[in-house]
């Protein structure tokens, strides 16, 4: 009988590891995101950064023609400096981010960076340039080390064990009994989304991009949580040409410039200070977001008292 199972045992494991095999492919693709209709131009040239300075020159945007996402979008991200998108839900500010990835090309005007129209240039010249922390990370079913490392292939065990110390994640990798060589992702330990987040600017920290696009999570953080990611973000958004999909308030106070998108157009622009004072939309945002925290502390006061 032996005979006839380890055979089918082995069949059994190979088939496993095939159908792991395509789920990595999968998840690697949707990390990718690839749309497999945008192709580099004949003759397409590497993007060359000097600022980098990102302009979206009138934009307009639709995933299908009977429906436009965005309308007449018209801004500029000077080097070095962050412009942070608030806006309700739908209002088209991960589509931004997309764009500027060239997931998708614009339908109307043009997005550059340094006067380069990103449909000039290579897609992996464009990508090689831009790090992506976006809310959800996917994580590879492989070590804490491999995922940090993604970001450069080439990086010694120091380089990621100072990137992960970079994006406070240091400490916890540290308590985990096989450390950096704790296995992750489906398979492996599952990491609550403030950690995937923070092993995705590890991996940022490392590719070292010069421009970095940001989607912070949604998801209530805990205060030192919070405080944390902040940090990371923080030190992995310093000096680089940034753009983030906001909605923390620490966030949008130091950005250089707020946009407040709504059904596809920017309806405010300006500094916190300034928007607040405006008393439009943003100012209105930013009360309820206030009335909810405070809601929230109080039920937890609430149930936290006998
Ligand atoms: P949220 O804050 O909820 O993440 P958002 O402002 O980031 O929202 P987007 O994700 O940019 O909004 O989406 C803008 C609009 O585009 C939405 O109405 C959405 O339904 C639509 N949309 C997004 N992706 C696609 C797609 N692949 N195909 C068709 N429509 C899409």
């Amino acid at each position: 009988l032996m005979q006839i199972y380890r055979p089918l045992n082995f069949i059994g494991f190979v088939y496993r590891e095939i159908r792991q095999g395509l789920t990595d492919i999968e998840e690697m693709f949707k990390l990718l995101d690839q749309n497999p209709e945008i192709e580099d131009r004949a003759g397409a040239k590497d993007l060359e950064i000097a600022g980098p300075v990102i302009r979206f020159e009138n934009v307009n945007f639709h995933y299908d023609a009977d429906r436009p996402i965005l309308k007449g979008i018209d801004f500029e991200v000077p080097a070095g400096k962050t412009v942070a998108v608030v806006g309700p839900s739908g209002a088209g500010k991960s589509t931004l981010s997309r764009l500027l990835y060239r997931f998708y090309d614009v339908t109307g005007g043009a997005i550059t960076i340094d006067g380069q129209d990103l449909r000039d240039v290579t897609q992996a010249s464009l990508r090689a340039a831009i790090g992506m922390v976006p809310q959800d990370t996917v994580l590879f079913n492989d070590t804490i080390a491999y995922n940090i490392r993604y970001g450069r292939p080439d990086a010694d065990d120091e380089a990621v064990r100072q990137a992960a110390e970079m994006a406070q994640v240091g400490d916890f990798i540290a308590s985990l009994p096989k450390g950096y060589e704790t296995p992750v992702g489906e398979r492996g330990l599952k990491l609550s989304g403030g950690e995937k987040q923070r092993v995705a600017i590890a991996r940022t920290i490392l590719k070292a991009p010069s421009i970095l696009i940001l989607d912070e999570a949604t998801s209530a953080l805990d205060t030192k949580t919070e405080r944390d990611i902040q940090t990371a973000l923080d030190r992995v958004a310093a000096g680089r040409t940034t753009l983030v999909i906001a909605h923390r308030l620490s966030t949008v106070i130091n950005a250089d410039e707020i946009l407040v998108l709504r059904d596809g157009r920017i309806a405010e622009r300006g500094r916190h200070a300034e928007l607040l004072e405006k008393g439009g939309l943003y100012a209105q945002m930013w009360s309820r977001q206030r009335e909810a925290t405070e809601a929230e502390e109080h039920l937890r006061k609430a149930t936290e008292d006998p």
